[in-house]
């Protein structure tokens, strides 16, 4: 029953304030429905969509900015969309409009996913001060990337104070959330050991805050347990900002322990990192950071889409797997051709440095 109504719903004529002033004009005054299709729009692949998000997009940067965005990582069944419920619920009882967007990159998600998320955190959907919304997945890591950091800043131009983005599955999700939010939060389950729970140490260099859910009932001591020992085990890591010692919190999302603290957290996070210019600092970095991934995102797609291309960088890569062709002469010798092919009246392919990669630009070169 649901593929034809699907289908029947793509044929369906966009209505005209899908895009231009009225959708600017309902976005700007918080309507949940607009910023909906602005987040539709941003996540369309089609050339002439990609256009018109971009133009609203720029339109409303002045507007952005102002909310707290923070990254919801951990395994599943840790506890994370109980403990975004919780946690929303109180931001608005603060006074403060909580936008989640949920990034899955594992499975391409459709509509059923919206109904998925919202059962999830079926009062927090409930609430008018909420917006939630999964982000379809991305099939790269920079697509995630680019349409969460889009969605977000929509968030932002419709007065939402808090962007929460949650990773549900694990995986390059978690870096690529990591890069475009001010706090990193991650929640873990009170499990025995002293081993992360299958999370990988680099997840866990990136959070600025860790929370062991659970700590209620009969788990309530082995949470606390697993705190202590994840606090030690955070001593041993180097923080990533100096300002900002990484607090490891035992909390109840099912009971509501713990929660308002982390909305202290939040505070003293972003106070700490504003103090010292760190909070635009990272932002800043995120921006570069984000125009660099953009280039050579583009510039891969064009790379792969040139004719040709495929097959010759099949040929190669068998031979580099073989070890009969070295890495870097092959790929030196593939752009060349690309390159020569591509730049119209080019008389010889470029000489391409030694060292540089298309998909490595550091934002300092
Ligand atoms: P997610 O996969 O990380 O989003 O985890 P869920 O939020 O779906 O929670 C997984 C399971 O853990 C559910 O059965 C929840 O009811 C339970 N759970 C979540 N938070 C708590 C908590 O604070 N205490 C207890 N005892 N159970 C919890």
């Amino acid at each position: 029953m649901r593929a034809p109504q699907a289908r029947r719903r793509l044929t369906l004529p966009r209505p005209n304030w899908v895009t231009g002033a009225a959708l600017l004009k309902a976005l700007r005054q918080g309507d949940r429905r607009a910023l909906a299709r602005a987040i539709t729009l941003v996540e369309s692949s089609r050339p002439d969509d990609r256009a018109e998000a971009e133009k609203v997009i720029e339109t409303l940067l002045p507007e952005t900015g102002g909310a707290v965005r923070i990254g919801i990582s951990g395994t599943p069944g840790a506890g994370k969309s109980t403990f975004i419920e919780r946690f929303g619920l109180d931001g608005i009882a603060l006074g403060r409009r909580i936008a989640v967007l949920a990034v899955d990159p594992a499975s391409k998600r459709g509509g059923g996913a919206i109904l998925g998320d919202k059962t999830r955190m079926a009062e927090l959907a409930r609430a008018p001060e909420a917006f939630i919304r999964p982000s379809s997945a991305g099939d790269s890591r920079g697509g995630i990337a680019r349409r969460t950091r889009d969605a977000i800043l929509l968030c932002e131009a419709a007065g939402f104070g808090a962007v929460l983005v949650e990773t549900i599955g694990v995986g390059q999700a978690e870096t690529a959330v990591a890069e475009i939010v001010d706090m990193f939060v991650l929640i873990l389950a009170p499990a025995g050991g002293d081993e992360l729970q299958g999370i990988k140490r680099g997840v866990v260099e990136l959070a600025d805050l860790v929370l062991v859910n659970k700590a209620d009932g009969e788990l309530a001591a082995a949470a606390h347990r697993a705190a202590a020992d994840y606090a030690s085990a955070m001593g041993l890591i180097r923080p990533r900002c100096s300002e900002w010692q990484v607090p490891v919190r035992a909390i109840s999302a099912l009971e509501g322990g713990g929660i308002r603290e982390v909305w202290d957290d939040v505070a003293r996070f972003r106070a700490a990192l504003e103090q010292t210019g760190a909070w635009s600092r990272r932002r800043a970095e995120q921006a570069r950071a984000a125009l660099w991934s953009e280039i050579g995102d583009s510039l891969l797609d064009h790379f792969r889409a040139a004719p040709g291309v495929a097959e010759r960088l099949a040929a190669l890569e068998t031979e580099v797997a073989a070890g009969t062709r070295l890495p870097s002469a092959s790929a030196r010798k593939l752009l060349g051709w690309f390159f020569h092919q591509t730049c119209v009246g080019s008389a010889a392919p470029p000489n391409l440095p030694r060292g540089r990669s298309l998909t490595k630009h550091s934002p300092k070169e």
